[in-house]
């Protein structure tokens, strides 16, 4: 892999340029980006604009917890100004697929942001009930989106001081919508009667937005790495089901629908007609294909589901 990186390295137009100017970026002066994932993808477009090209690794409709770059994702690293990833063990952690990546084309640490910077991390129970992995799925919770673009604009208006201003005001103005969602969230979440705030879901990605709004989480498996869906982890969702009093089942956008619906025969609970997301937006020109639509298609889903 290595071997390919500097040969593609080699041949980059970007690095070209470089070369002439002692300055990085692409032949349109734009700043080279590249992203791990969705959420990230659209994020800095929003913050960054006209003044970025963008190159985001995977792709919807493919895990981010694991991933093999392609030879095109190795030559967009190898060439960018500026890599951002989720942190939080979302890309696998320190020895996951979007390290080796980086460390492979022997990109500089100071390239490389992690736009979970800050945010306090949440734990999963683990196998034997100690709390040792973390939980990357901070990203569902509109309070740390608001902190993940204050990242973002920070990032990019150290690396391209030029557009400051621009990033500053791009960054503010994306800052207020989620702010005014992040109300939304709050009022409906308080409309819903205490003991109907059940969350259940596939993967256990809602704790953080669970513990911000007073939910009970209830789900299948802790994460899409581990088994998705064995008969141990079903039989305990439905003992969950049982001893509490569930308003709905929801399935995520990005998983197999099988287990919930086993779950949902087992207890007669419906499965809300309506997917949520997690870990990944919509396809462009689908629902939900931006970061804010998102989070909006997920409050009007969960608050309809769960009144
Ligand atoms: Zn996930």
């Amino acid at each position: 892999m290595l071997g390919l990186a500097l040969l593609l390295s080699a041949c980059g137009k970007g690095n070209e340029k470089g070369n002439e100017d002692g300055k990085k970026g692409a032949d349109d002066g734009s700043l080279k980006v590249v992203t791990s994932f969705s959420i990230l993808d659209n994020m800095v477009k929003e913050i960054g604009k006209e003044h970025l090209s963008v190159h985001n690794l995977v792709p919807i409709g493919t895990d981010p917890h694991e991933y093999e770059p392609l030879p095109e994702d190795i030559k967009k690293a190898t060439d960018a100004d500026l890599l951002f990833y989720n942190g939080l063990n979302l890309e696998g952690g320190d020895s996951g697929w979007f390290h080796k990546l980086t460390d492979s084309v022997k990109q500089s640490d100071e390239h490389i942001y992690q736009v979970m910077e800050g945010v306090e991390p949440k734990y999963l129970k683990g196998e034997n009930g100690h709390e040792s992995e973390i939980n990357p799925h901070a990203f569902i919770d509109p309070n740390v989106g608001i902190k993940m673009a204050e990242n973002i604009r920070d990032a990019l208006m150290k690396a391209d001081s030029d557009h400051k201003g621009d990033y500053d005001k791009n960054a503010n103005d994306f800052i207020a919508k989620l702010k005014d969602i992040e109300k939304e969230y709050a009022e409906k979440f308080a409309e819903i009667p205490d003991e109907k705030r059940i969350l259940i879901t596939s993967e256990r990605a809602f704790q953080y937005l669970a513990d911000s709004y007073d939910i009970k989480e209830g789900y299948i498996w802790e994460i899409d790495t581990e088994e998705n869906g064995s008969p141990e982890q079903i039989k305990s969702l439905v003992k969950f089901i049982k001893d509490n009093p569930v308003p709905a089942l929801f399935v995520e956008s990005n998983v197999d629908t099988r287990p919930m619906e086993t779950v949902s025969k087992e207890t007669g609970i419906d499965i809300y007609k309506d997917y949520i997301f997690s870990d990944e937006i919509g396809k462009k020109g689908k629902p939900g294909d931006t970061y804010i639509k998102y989070l909006e298609w997920n409050i009007d889903k969960l608050y309809n589901g769960m009144k």
